[in-house]
């Protein structure tokens, strides 16, 4: 029976990972070994299959036994690992969520809907580590795919607004605290009507001020405010981020000649889903219901919410998403440049097809080989 090793599952992207394992009923047919940086020795979670208490995820001895490892533990958990266990001449398939290994030419980005004939011919070829993409890439091309894939689109702009969760679990609680910091320092000021809205307004401004403001883990403050910067700088006065979106959606999809993608990155005070708005240059004038059925081409998961105040309101939020495989997208409609310039709104759960659901597909995958 194939051993299985988990490493990060306890992080969010991993937490997510094992509810939908069990949810499909995939805890069978193989054998699981949980690792962990933090409590060697502890109990592993309860997946209906036996498994030891929790294994040193250092311990190269111990990974170097497993025919597979899916790793959410972060990049520098990649980076410190797969070099050396590779280095010890393993050969099992490494299944991970962090960036550390995408552009690697050994490497294939994992979003099966969209390229499941790259992933094949990448398994013919003997490459053995599949990569989840960047969560805003995969999202986009959820419901890009179809009509990249027709031809239709010269260039995309992407401009997100990215979900305290994908900085992960502790920014999630810190995005919580901030707001609770807010309503605290309020008090009545936010229950009662008589409150001047500006009174209101200066108690907040400032709490986001004040050093007792909890800002640990995003730097600034999040909540009642935003951040136009995610990951680090690179060339060009791009974030590193930003970059992905080009470099990663080109790979996913190995594109040839390349679709340039370009935008702004911004975290904002959503728990969960990123949102993207799109500017999408078409080659030709495509009328919307034809660009509309290029769009449910991608797959089955692509939603169209249709361009209207209630169906926008009720349907195309992180809300209405959060949870679900649905990847909706929107408000789609000429734009003033011209009819070859379309505007959309996309969210999607980027916990799920940004992260999690590849690397769960991509393991069964590898399982049924
Ligand atoms: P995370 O929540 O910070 O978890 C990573 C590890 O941190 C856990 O496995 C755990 O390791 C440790 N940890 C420390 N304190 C914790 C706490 N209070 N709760 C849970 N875990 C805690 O990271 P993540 O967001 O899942 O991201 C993992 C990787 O996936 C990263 O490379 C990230 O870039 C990538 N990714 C994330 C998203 C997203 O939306 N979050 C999307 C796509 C890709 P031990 O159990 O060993 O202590």
């Amino acid at each position: 029976m194939q051993r299985v090793g988990f490493v990060g599952w306890r992080g969010m992207v991993g937490s997510v990972l094992l509810e939908r394992m069990r949810a499909e009923g995939d805890f069978r047919g193989f054998e699981p070994v949980f690792f962990t940086t933090s409590n060697v020795g502890g109990a592993p979670p309860a997946v209906g299959l036996d498994a030891p208490p929790l294994a040193d995820a250092g311990d190269l001895a111990a990974l170097s036994g497993l025919d597979v490892v899916v790793s959410c533990q972060g990049g520098d958990y990649t980076t410190a690992t797969h070099g050396p266990l590779r280095a010890r001449g393993w050969r099992g398939a490494w299944i991970d969520a962090a960036s550390t290994l995408r552009m690697r030419d050994d490497a294939v980005i994992i979003l099966d809907p969209v390229n499941r004939d790259v992933i094949d011919r990448a398994v013919d070829a003997g490459v053995r580590d599949f990569i989840g993409g960047n969560c805003t890439v995969s999202l986009m091309l959820m419901v890009m795919a179809g009509p990249i894939r027709a031809g239709m689109v010269e260039w995309i702009s992407s401009m997100t607004y990215q979900a305290a969760s994908g900085a992960g679990a502790k920014n999630m609680q810190e995005l919580v605290r901030q707001m609770q910091v807010l309503g605290e320092r309020a008090g009545t000021l936010a229950t009662d009507p008589a409150t001047g809205a500006l009174a209101l307004d200066s108690n907040v401004q400032e709490t986001l001020r004040s050093d007792a403001y909890p800002v640990r883990e995003f730097g600034v403050p999040l909540a009642a405010s935003l951040i136009p910067w995610i990951d680090k700088a690179v060339a060009d006065g791009q974030t590193r981020e930003e970059w992905k979106g080009h470099v990663e959606a080109n790979k996913i999809l190995s594109l040839s000649p390349e679709v340039p993608i370009d935008g702004l990155c911004v975290r904002v005070g959503s728990m969960r889903c990123h949102s993207q708005a799109l500017t999408i240059k078409l080659r030709r004038d495509v009328p919307i219901p034809e660009l509309e059925a290029a769009i449910r081409a991608s797959n089955e998961w692509a939603k169209i919410v249709p361009n209207e105040p209630d169906a926008t309101r009720r349907d195309l939020t992180p809300v209405t998403v959060a949870g679900t495989l649905d990847v909706k997208i929107g408000r789609l409609h000429a734009m003033r440049m011209g009819k070859d310039h379309v505007a959309a709104f996309t969210v999607g759960d980027q916990l799920l097809w940004g992260a999690a659901e590849p690397l769960r597909r991509m393991l069964k995958l590898w399982l049924a080989r």
